[in-house]
């Protein structure tokens, strides 16, 4: 499945929450491919924990359920199944009682990596990092992982820091965003470092202005309670886009180590400018196409909350200067599609006569679907009559540029997973990253509650509202099509 696989040491893994939706759809999926990379190493073992009483025969019964639903048949060799599933254990467990915390620490082995993740709900983190503390199970050298939302506002994310950093060092602590786990970000990297042909064009005198979509079909139906709580900037900007507006706008740093990258990236969010309203422009969906508008599917009839945000940001440093950032993401749209665009300035002085066909340059960073990248390029139109331009992708999809081999590459879940386990931490938020990029947030949502902002109704189906078009179009520029 996977052509190169670093081995790793032994661990136990405890999942709390194992039985959980991300559980059974991401994190065990995940694990299992990891045991057919032949990455859980020796006896390492997988330790389900939650509050349901069952036994580890009823926990296998659930995962071998959740592998049959989330990974295909082909991988599921009967035989290989049943030994992954013997690596795994159950224990009931209650985050906010003393219930079964004696039987986990007799489960878990000290002289294993140690890894608890969190994917439970974020009111329970610090109730699980106490009694982890208190019943003497998490040693030193533990590592936990602390699932996404990691806070509502500044408040609230400082107070989360500040409880874990009573029982944990901020080594021991990965907070997960699994866009950083994706294959392309971090391609987006070894792009910008690895070549010496982008680097020197990759500032403000030569990009005229960077795209960042994250544009999904779906809508917030059986999640509009939690949904309607939080919206489209504290769900996807908050996160998601500013992690990977960080990894484009961030300076080299000295060496790939977690600290000297995630150093960079946190002088990128200091750099934000404050977003001026007119600069921001909010969406909430309409019914259509046989499907309930957004309101439909909210506990709040009057909700203000938005399934759309596009924004124009700046950022205020030498390199970025006068080299607008424009973010969006919405559900319901026309495609599900996440990239960035990084278009180009035009060259100082055209020697050609007939420059219609002229485009800008743009490197495009396809996230979904078909991680890769494109290059669009000029060239001339062949044929004779003269010097027509035209412009090509220098296309590189990566399945089709690596091969069959490549075509299945790990999913962000688990190389995360796995980067715990090797304690690399350069894929995970450090604690003041995250209360720097809600100290840029909260201003931007305060206003639009201070000012009573309705957010404004757009058709599903479509790529949003119509002031998001006006946001690029007033400064004679326009969004790439979601397709
Ligand atoms: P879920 O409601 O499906 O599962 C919650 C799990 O927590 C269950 O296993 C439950 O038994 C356990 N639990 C609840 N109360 C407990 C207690 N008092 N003690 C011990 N265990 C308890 O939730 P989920 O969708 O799997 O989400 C888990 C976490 O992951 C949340 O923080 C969520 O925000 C985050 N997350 C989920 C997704 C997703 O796609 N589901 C995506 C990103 C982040």
């Amino acid at each position: 499945m996977v052509s190169r696989v670093i081995p790793v040491e032994v661990f136990d893994l405890v999942i709390f929450g194992g039985t959980g939706d991300l559980a059974r759809r991401k994190i065990l999926p995940g694990l299992y491919r990891r045991f057919l990379a032949g990455q859980m190493t020796g006896d390492s073992r997988i330790i389900g924990a939650a509050r349901a009483e069952m036994d580890d025969a009823a926990f296998r019964k659930t995962v071998a359920e959740a592998l049959e639903e989330f990974v295909p048949e082909k991988h599921r060799d009967p035989a290989t199944v049943r030994d992954f599933l013997s690596r795994l254990h159950y224990v009931a467990i209650d985050a906010k009682g003393e219930g079964g915390w004696s039987a986990l620490k007799a489960l878990m082995r000290p002289d294993v990596v140690q890894a608890f993740y969190f994917s439970v709900a974020p009111a329970l983190f610090g109730d699980l990092a106490l009694r982890l503390k208190s019943h003497g199970i998490a040693g030193e050298e533990a590592r936990i992982v602390v699932e996404k939302p990691f806070g509502r506002d500044l408040a609230t994310a400082r107070a989360l820091n500040t409880t874990l950093a009573q029982h944990f060092e901020e080594r021991q602590i990965y907070r997960i965003d699994h866009y950083l786990g994706k294959e392309t970000v971090q391609n987006l990297m070894a792009v910008r470092f690895a070549n010496i042909l982008f680097e020197p064009l990759w500032k403000s005198e030569y990009i005229d202005h960077v795209q960042i979509t994250v544009a999904e079909t779906v809508g917030v139906e059986g999640r509009g309670a939690y949904y309607d709580k939080s919206g489209a900037m504290r769900d996807m900007v908050q996160n998601h886009i500013m992690q990977l507006l960080c990894l484009i706008a961030m300076e080299p740093p000295y060496h790939f180590d977690p600290d000297a990258v995630r150093d960079e990236k946190l002088k990128v969010i200091r750099a934000l400018d404050p977003v001026a309203p007119e600069d921001i422009v909010r969406g909430q969906y309409l019914a259509g196409g046989g499907q309930g508008s957004y309101l439909d599917h909210s506990e709040n009839p009057t909700s203000r909350t938005e399934s759309y945000i596009a924004m124009k940001v700046h950022i205020s440093n030498w390199r970025w200067k006068g080299t607008p950032f424009y973010l969006r993401t919405g559900k319901r749209l026309r495609a599900r599609a996440s990239e960035i665009a990084i278009t180009f300035r035009e060259p100082p002085h055209s020697i050609f006569d007939d420059a219609k066909g002229w485009r800008e340059n743009v490197l495009v960073i396809r996230l979904q679907p078909d991680e890769g990248m494109n290059l669009m390029v000029m060239i001339k139109e062949p044929g004779p009559g003269g010097m027509r331009l035209m412009q090509v992708p220098l296309d590189m999809t990566f399945a089709d540029a690596l091969g069959a081999e490549h075509a299945e590459t790990p999913d962000a879940y688990e190389r995360l997973i796995m980067d715990v386990i090797r304690g690399n931490q350069t894929l995970f938020m450090r604690g003041d990253e995250v209360e720097a990029a809600w100290a840029w947030t909260d201003p931007i949502i305060g206003g639009w509650e201070a000012r009573g902002d309705k957010p404004q109704g757009y058709d599903p189906g479509t790529s949003g509202p119509e002031d998001a078009l006006m946001l690029m179009h007033r400064d004679g520029r326009r969004w790439r099509d979601i397709r």
